[in-house]
């Protein structure tokens, strides 16, 4: 119920219960009043019966008299007191005209007829003394029936006021009693007033009042300092402190959920911060383990529930291998072939997700955790794969998707660029047809040498013998091909001892550092022989025999690294000179002059 509902049907009760007592009062007060009216009543009937007793004792004292002692003052006062008999007569009408019971009333009619008796008897004894009879008259006045009249008459105001005073006792009991009853019923009545009064100021005041709002004062005070953890019970009651709690609640709510939007709000601007981060930072990588290292820190901290690994595709373009992997993914091994990736196939994202019904990718495992594959491309070309995994259900995936896409964008062309950039780095210091690093490139590693001082080494300088006979015979792609054989055989049998470069036309340089003259004597040799005892085919065509002319330089022994590549070609011609299909090396040639010199 409303509080004002309960306040108003409070105050119409207090006024309709204060109306009681006070009609209630009244009544114990008009009893009182009738208590007081039946005493004055009965004060005032003894006072008339007192006088018609008087009144008739004063007339027969008179008539008496008059007849005892003859005298005339006496007949004279029994004649003359009219003044008496109207206050009689009056006294009888008074009596009369009250409200008197029947037996009442009958007593004062004897009285009045006892007295109008007395009078003609007084009157008969008066008139007979006046006529001489005085014996007569004395008898009348003082025999039996003067006495017995008298007598019945002051009996019959002695009854008359002994009725009176019966009723008016009888009529002042009833009234006390009344007038007690009243006004018990008005104490009662107020004192339930009152009752009522202090259970509903209790009831409202301090139960339903001043408790809930104590109550709803700290809740209210601990939303104000946006502590939304503080709980709202609920409250069942439909009045104004109910429709209150539920204003709180609802306040609670949309404070609550104005939290969660800025927490989501933050969480996506910290998102958004870290993925322009991790974009600059991709922009500067200069090689794919950078990129690799980059994506590895920020990922896990932009998608904190997701494992994942960035794969990138192999120069076959079949298979990806993961460059940078991040949370121990479970799912997703290191390694995949493009067919087994429905990403890839269908060239878009792919929520592997096989409780929703959807084909899981062949190269996930575990099927029960939830996985998206994003093929990362850049103009039109995939270039890898970026794979998240993690969450149990797809609504995380759902709402992180835009931001996989955008990163694998960004990513997707970072690697296309560090794949461009690595082929022109590749075209600045390779030749193109051989895939050997080029002159420059030699040139920067002698500088190198020059600069660092770090040891002795060697150039090895070949060139292929009448090269120009391959090119007129079997034309030049063959020319090209048997370059290639003789760059690969050479790259093969030197492997990690040094390093091949293609000098220019169908001269090449090898390059070693740390080797003694003998072994590199015996390298060059090695060289020599492979390439001539290799066959050449071109087309299905022998080519002919391959062969190449050697000259070898050393750093060593105080010999200058400055002329290491002309001592080198100097070599070479003398070998060209000499025949081809030789290896001259420099250093014994100077210790033959040298030997000869001595000699
Ligand atoms: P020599 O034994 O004296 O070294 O005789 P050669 O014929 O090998 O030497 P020459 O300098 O007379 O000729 C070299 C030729 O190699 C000239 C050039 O056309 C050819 N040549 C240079 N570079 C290439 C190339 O990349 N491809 C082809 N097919 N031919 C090339
Ligand atoms: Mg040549
Ligand atoms: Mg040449």
């Amino acid at each position: 119920m409303r509080i004002s509902t309960i306040t108003n049907w409070a105050y119409g009760v207090t006024v309709g219960l204060t109306l009681l007592a006070g009609g209630a009062f009244i009544l114990s007060a008009r009893s009182a009043d009738f208590e007081r009216r039946a005493v004055v009543e009965s004060q005032v009937f003894n006072e008339l019966s007192e006088q018609l007793a008087m009144a008739a004792e004063q007339t027969s004292e008179d008539a008496r008299l008059f007849v005892m002692r003859g005298e005339d003052r006496h007949l004279q006062a029994f004649r003359g007191d009219e003044k008496g008999e109207r206050d009689r007569e009056q006294a009888i009408k008074s009596l009369k005209s009250a409200a008197l019971s029947s037996r009442e009333a009958a007593l004062i009619q004897e009285v009045e007829q006892d007295g109008e008796a007395l009078d003609a008897l007084e009157e008969r004894a008066v008139a007979a003394y006046t006529g001489g009879d005085q014996e007569g008259a004395r008898q009348t006045l003082f025999g039996p029936e003067h006495e017995r009249i008298q007598g019945d008459l002051l009996t019959s105001v002695r009854q008359f006021t002994d009725l009176v005073a019966t009723r008016t006792s009888d009529a002042l009991a009833e009234a006390k009693e009344w007038s007690d009853f009243w006004g018990a019923v008005a104490k009662s009545l107020l004192g339930l007033t009152a009752a009522v009064f202090l259970g509903v100021l209790y009831f409202v005041l301090r139960r339903r009042v001043a408790m809930p709002l104590m109550r709803m004062t700290g809740i209210v005070n601990r939303l104000a300092k946006q502590d939304y953890a503080v709980e709202v019970l609920p409250d069942s009651r439909r009045d104004e402190i109910g429709e209150m709690n539920d204003a709180i609640q609802i306040f609670r709510d949309n404070g609550l959920e104005r939290e969660r939007l800025d927490a989501e709000r933050r969480e996506d601007q910290r998102t958004k911060d870290l993925i322009l981060q991790m974009m600059h930072r991709l922009q500067a990588c200069q090689r794919q383990e950078e990129l690799a290292e980059v994506v590895s820190l920020f990922a896990p901290q932009i998608f904190p529930n997701f494992a994942g690994h960035l794969y990138v595709m192999n120069d076959s373009r079949t298979a990806l291998s993961s460059i940078g992997s991040w949370r121990e993914p479970r799912r997703a091994g290191p390694a995949l072939t493009s067919a087994e990736c429905w990403a890839l196939r269908r060239g878009r994202p792919h929520v592997s997700d096989a409780a929703a019904g959807d084909i899981p990718c062949q190269h996930l495992s575990h099927a029960e955790e939830m996985g998206i594959c994003v093929p990362l491309s850049a103009q039109g070309d995939t270039v890898g794969l970026l794979y998240f995994e993690g969450a149990s259900d797809g609504q995380a995936i759902a709402a992180a998707r835009l931001y996989f896409e955008l990163i694998a964008e960004n990513i997707g062309l970072g690697v296309a660029n560090l794949q461009l950039r690595d082929r022109l780095m590749g075209l600045a210091i390779r030749d193109g047809l051989t895939g050997l690093l080029n002159r420059r490139s030699l040139d920067e590693a002698l500088n190198r040498i020059a600069r660092d001082g770090a040891g002795d080494a060697i150039a090895i300088m070949a060139d292929i013998d009448h090269f120009k006979r391959f090119n007129d015979e079997f034309g030049h792609d063959a020319g090209d091909e048997v370059m290639r054989r003789v760059s690969a055989i050479l790259s093969g049998a030197v492997g990690d001892a040094g390093i091949v470069y293609r000098f220019g036309g169908e001269e090449f340089a090898i390059l070693l550092t740390g080797a003694s003259e003998d072994s590199a004597l015996d390298l060059a040799e090695k060289l020599r022989t492979l390439i001539a005892a290799t066959p050449v085919t071109y087309h299905g065509r022998l080519l002919g025999a391959v062969t190449i002319s050697v000259g070898a330089a050393s750093t060593a022994r105080d010999a200058p690294s400055a002329d290491l590549l002309l001592r080198a070609d100097a070599a070479l011609l003398n070998a060209k000179s000499k025949g081809r299909n030789r290896t001259i090396a420099d250093w014994v040639e100077r210790a033959a002059s040298d030997r000869r010199r001595a000699v």
